[in-house]
């Protein structure tokens, strides 16, 4: 049965190329980069072309701003933990109610520790007003940190704004760039943001890489003690391979911004359209346009997400009822709570994500099936109340 993708906020397939490019670091380059002999600085070379290649991808203006990391996640976590260590006198953090676990749970653990966190709410609409920024920052505020992009319903905070905020008050801003790279063009010759995480396996490149910019002068303190690899930012041995499918996915990224921007959203605006017409009762969950061109978040009366995933997935069809890392877990989304949906309306919500290599076919499956679930579900489970 061909599979018929729809799941690319949980992860994307990775692109041939990065797959290729990453051989030889386990056949023939896996010295260590670090090593001062011929073999290993040729690694060395490798990790610096993938640097340069990210670096170019955000608009950096140094390569050697860029940090590897093994994930989003620990990129989120190096940020938050680098700005707080490095500014041991500042105890007050600025986030969102929306953000992903990454920085979600690291702020539980730093107000656990005593620091006061603002979790700045947001609009019905997923969107966030940046003058809320303004009004909280203080002289004790270590950090601001905000997403670019929602995983979930793919709503764009207003980040050229916040940075700006930010900067004029002198308080670091961190930005989980996680879910908006590939998808936005992001240029940090121009937005004065002090720290952005991004995740490799988001934009086509495998699991298990990510990695931090950090603006130079930023305060930071390293995380793991060890090697100076990374200049001393982030020690441990660099997965060579994943690197270098990270530089690569880097490049194609930028190369296909414009096609996400075009034919993505075509494609997606032709699935959305298509939906309403033949799902009655059947809305969106986020702003209809400050939104990344691959998410659709859709929420239907009457249906529980987890049974439509499990009746899509008979189909060939894979997609979500929320953010992938809280599969499994049985709490509403957080993301949808608050924007101020019931339960009823967030049990019967569906995140369809599509990417560059989805395609018509996909899309055709798509309304071929899901129209007729939902009727089906409707008819047989009449809707919970709660
Ligand atoms: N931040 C956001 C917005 C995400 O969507 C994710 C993953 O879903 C992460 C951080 C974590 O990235 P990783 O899966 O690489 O740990």
């Amino acid at each position: 049965m061909p599979l018929h993708y729809f799941d690319n906020n949980a992860t994307t397939q990775p692109a041939p190329e990065v797959v290729e490019a990453m051989q030889p670091s386990y056949a023939t380059r896996w010295g260590n980069p670090s090593s001062l002999h011929q073999f290993g600085r040729e690694v060395a070379t490798d990790l610096d072309a993938a640097r340069q290649a990210v670096a170019t991808l955000i608009g950096a203006p140094r390569a050697s701003s860029v940090i590897f990391t093994s994930s989003g996640t620990e990129a989120d976590n190096l940020a938050l933990f680098g700005l707080c260590a490095a500014q041991p006198t500042k105890r007050h953090l600025v986030t969102s109610t929306v953000e992903h676990a990454a920085v979600r749970n690291y702020c539980a653990l730093l107000e656990e520790q005593g620091y006061t966190i603002t979790r700045l709410p947001v609009a019905a609409d997923g969107t966030l007003d940046p003058q809320q920024v303004a009004d909280v920052c203080t002289p004790e505020t270590a950090c601001v940190s905000l997403m670019w992009a929602n995983n979930e319903t793919g709503v764009l905070f207003p980040i050229e704004q916040i940075a700006a905020i930010c900067e004029e008050r002198g308080v670091p801003f961190h930005c989980d760039a996680v879910q908006a790279i590939g998808k936005v063009s992001i240029d940090l010759c121009r937005h004065p943001i002090a720290a952005l995480s991004l995740s490799g396996h988001k934009f086509h490149a495998p699991k298990g890489v990510g990695a931090l910019y950090l603006r130079p002068g930023t305060p930071f303190r390293p995380m793991f003690r060890g090697g100076g690899q990374e200049q001393g930012r982030r020690a441990g041995t660099e997965n060579v391979a994943q690197i270098v499918g990270l530089g690569v996915a880097a490049t194609l990224a930028r190369t296909h911004l414009s096609t996400v921007d075009t034919a993505v959203r075509a494609l997606r605006d032709r699935m959305e359209h298509a939906l309403l017409t033949r799902i009655p009762d059947m809305a969106i969950n986020g702003h209809r346009t400050l939104r990344v061109a691959n998410t659709t978040s859709v929420r239907m009366e009457g249906v529980d997400g987890e049974g439509m995933i499990l009746a899509l997935s008979e189909g060939g069809i894979a997609a979500s009822t929320g953010s992938a890392c809280a599969a499994g877990s049985i709490e509403p989304s957080h993301v949808l709570r608050a924007m101020g949906f019931s339960n009823a309306e967030i049990r019967g919500t569906l995140r369809l994500s599509i990417s560059r290599y989805t395609t018509n076919s996909d899309i055709d499956a798509l309304l071929e099936q899901l129209p007729a679930i939902v009727a089906t579900r409707r008819r047989l489970a009449p809707p919970r109340r709660s």
